[in-house]
């Protein structure tokens, strides 16, 4: 079951307005699967605090959890125990219309097989999380896909190829212009390079730097230091345990 959590920080955050408040909050997160005799731990009491406008990466080898971080984070999924609070909201305790509403709004997720309707054009793949926009009405939605097509790196040409039409690099940057759509203050990007070659991975990486500075909360999940590397912080992740949590020495 899940632990419920008092709401001290947050009062304490009405009263005094200099406490900054993690954007992302997470106390001892456990996540298992299966029942009693073939129960698997794949989060081990995982705990963390992440700030607005941090750079932060979360790296371990495959099948360490991240992805499975990731789905709690984004609110995809709901921890087995433990708190998680986004935005000052006990994400255990929303009902499932308002986790969407959060997903929708808050976050955008960047996936490493990109997740594009692949017939669909690039300007239908990037409007579509708009549907359930208020703060874009139909008259200016139209203005925002090309600017988070710009903001992504996107030729503006490209946007009524179909999405299979498209390299892996270009395919990668319509999924951010999709995730930038709905101006999230955060982007969670799970392995965003891992199908692509170095030189694109670089770019698409520079891009998350960029998007970054503009104030944007990133959350890069890899298994690959290198990538890791570009973070101010690094959070590393081993069979279901943060082992570590630093900030990165190149980048200070
Ligand atoms: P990573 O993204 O770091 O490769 P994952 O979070 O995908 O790791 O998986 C961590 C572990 O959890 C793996 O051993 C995986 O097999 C297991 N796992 C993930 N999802 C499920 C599930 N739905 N049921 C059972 N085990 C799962
Ligand atoms: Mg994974």
């Amino acid at each position: 079951m899940i632990t419920l959590s008092n709401s001290t920080n947050l009062s304490n955050s009405k009263t005094n307005p200099d406490i900054l408040q993690p954007v992302i909050s997470c106390h001892n997160i456990t996540k298992t699967y299966g029942s009693k005799d073939t129960e698997i731990t794949v989060l081990n009491s995982v705990s963390l605090d992440i700030y607005s406008g941090e750079f932060v990466a979360i790296v371990g080898p495959s099948g360490s959890g991240k992805t499975t971080l990731m789905n709690i984070l984004g609110a995809l999924d709901i921890a087995s125990s433990g708190t998680y609070t986004l935005d000052g909201k006990l994400v255990s305790n929303l009902k499932d219309d308002d986790l969407a509403d959060i997903r929708n709004k808050k976050i955008g997720f960047v996936f490493q097989s990109f997740n594009l309707l692949s017939r669909a054009t690039v300007e239908r793949n990037v409007r579509l999380p708009l549907i359930y926009s208020t703060e874009f009405r139909s008259k200016d939605r139209k203005e925002r896909v090309r600017r988070v097509v710009e903001d992504a790196g996107l030729q503006l040409s490209k946007l009524y190829n179909k999405s299979n039409q498209l390299s892996g690099g270009q395919m990668q940057r319509v999924a951010i212009a999709r995730a930038l759509v709905n101006n999230p203050s955060i982007i969670l990007a799970d392995e965003p390079t891992g199908n692509l070659d170095q030189t694109t991975g670089k770019i698409v990486i520079d891009t998350f730097l960029e998007l970054n500075k503009q104030g944007r909360t990133i959350i890069l999940i890899t298994h690959d230091l290198n990538v890791a590397n570009n973070a101010r912080r690094i959070i590393h992740i081993q069979d279901g345990k943060i082992i570590s949590d630093e900030l990165n020495k190149n980048k200070l």
